[in-house]
C-alpha cells in the first residue's frame, strides 16, 4: 500500500459511518468498518462483502466493535454504556468482541478496534485487573485469528493509556489514535498526547473538535475537519516524524446528515490530500 492512502469510517447498515457507495463516489480508496448488526454477521454476508469492496476498489483496513446499548450523549454515560468497562453487559460484550473478530477473519482484515470504555486510573483497585485480564482475553482471541487490537483513544490520558497498554502485556495490542477524542473528552492536548503513545500508533483517525468550556465535565464540539483545534498540518507532521505510513481515515460522524456528511468527507478528502502532497 502507498504511504498514508485516504480512508473513512464506513457502516454496512445503520451504523455511525457513511455507506460504502459515497466512499467509492469520494474516489476513497480504504475503509474502515463499523462491524454490522450480529444477524448479519453471516459467512454469505461477509462474502457478499468482499465482493463489493472488490468491485469498488476498496481496501479494508480494520473493523470496529460496538455494541448495542452503548450512547454517546454526554461523558457520564459514555461512562456507564460504552465499551467492555460496564460490568452488567461485559461478559456478553466480551463473547460479542470475540465474534466481531472472527467475523474481520471471514472479512481477511487483521486489524480489530474498539472503545474499551472508561479504564479506572487506580491501577489497584479490582476493576482496572478485571479489565486487563479481559482485555488480554479478547487480544489472544484475535491473536488466535491472526489480528492485531487497537485501542480507541479519547477516554484515557496518554499517561494513563501508556500505563494500560504496558499492563496488558500483548504484542497484538495497539493504538487507533483520534486526536479530536482527546479534545471531547478533554483528556488532554493531542499532539502531545501523540507523541507518547507514538510508537503504539497503527492507525488513526482524522477528525477534529473544539475544546469544551469545562474539559472533561462537558463534551467538546465535533467539527467538520480542519475547522477545530487539532492542528491538521502539524498531526499530520507528527505522524510522519513518527514514521507513521498507514491510513488516514476520516470520521464523521453525523449520520442523521447524511447530505453534510459527504460534503465534509469530501472536504476533509480535499484538506487531507493536498497536505500529503505537501509533508508526505
Ligand atoms: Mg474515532
Amino acid at each position: 500500500m502507498e504511504k498514508w492512502p485516504i480512508g473513512v469510517f464506513a457502516s454496512i447498515d445503520a451504523g455511525l459511518g457513511v455507506k460504502l457507495e459515497v466512499a467509492k463516489e469520494l474516489g476513497i480508496p480504504t475503509i474502515q468498518l463499523h462491524a454490522p448488526a450480529k444477524e448479519t454477521r453471516t459467512p454469505e454476508n461477509a462474502e457478499a462483502f468482499l465482493n463489493k469492496l472488490s468491485d469498488f476498489g476498496i481496501t479494508l483496513t480494520a473493523v470496529f466493535g460496538g455494541f448495542e446499548g452503548e450512547s454517546y450523549a454526554d461523558i457520564p454515560t459514555v461512562e456507564k454504556t460504552v465499551g467492555l468497562v460496564p460490568p452488567e453487559t461485559r461478559a456478553e460484550r466480551t463473547i460479542e468482541m470475540k465474534e466481531i473478530s472472527d467475523f474481520a477473519k471471514l472479512l481477511k482484515c487483521n486489524v480489530v478496534a474498539l472503545h474499551l470504555g472508561f479504564v479506572p486510573h487506580d491501577t489497584q483497585c479490582d476493576l482496572y485487573k478485571e479489565i486487563l485480564a479481559i482485555t488480554q482475553d479478547v487480544c489472544d482471541h484475535c491473536n488466535a485469528n491472526g489480528q492485531s487490537l487497537h485501542l480507541e483513544t479519547g477516554q484515557e490520558t496518554a499517561d494513563g493509556l501508556l500505563q494500560f497498554l504496558k499492563d496488558v502485556e500483548r504484542d497484538n495490542l495497539f493504538v487507533n489514535f483520534d486526536p479530536a477524542n482527546m479534545i471531547l473528552y478533554g483528556t488532554g492536548e493531542p499532539i502531545e498526547a501523540l507523541k507518547k503513545i507514538g510508537s503504539y500508533v497503527k492507525s488513526i483517525h482524522c477528525k477534529d473538535g473544539t475544546w469544551a468550556d469545562k474539559p472533561g465535565e462537558e463534551w467538546g464540539c465535533e467539527v467538520a475537519l480542519g475547522k477545530g483545534d487539532v492542528g491538521m498540518e502539524t498531526y499530520l507532521r507528527t505522524l510522519n516524524e513518527l514514521g507513521y505510513e498507514g491510513p488516514l481515515t476520516i470520521e464523521r460522524e453525523i449520520p442523521q446528515d447524511p447530505q453534510r456528511q459527504k460534503e465534509e468527507i469530501g472536504g476533509a478528502v480535499k484538506l487531507l490530500s493536498d497536505l500529503k502532497g505537501m509533508i508526505g
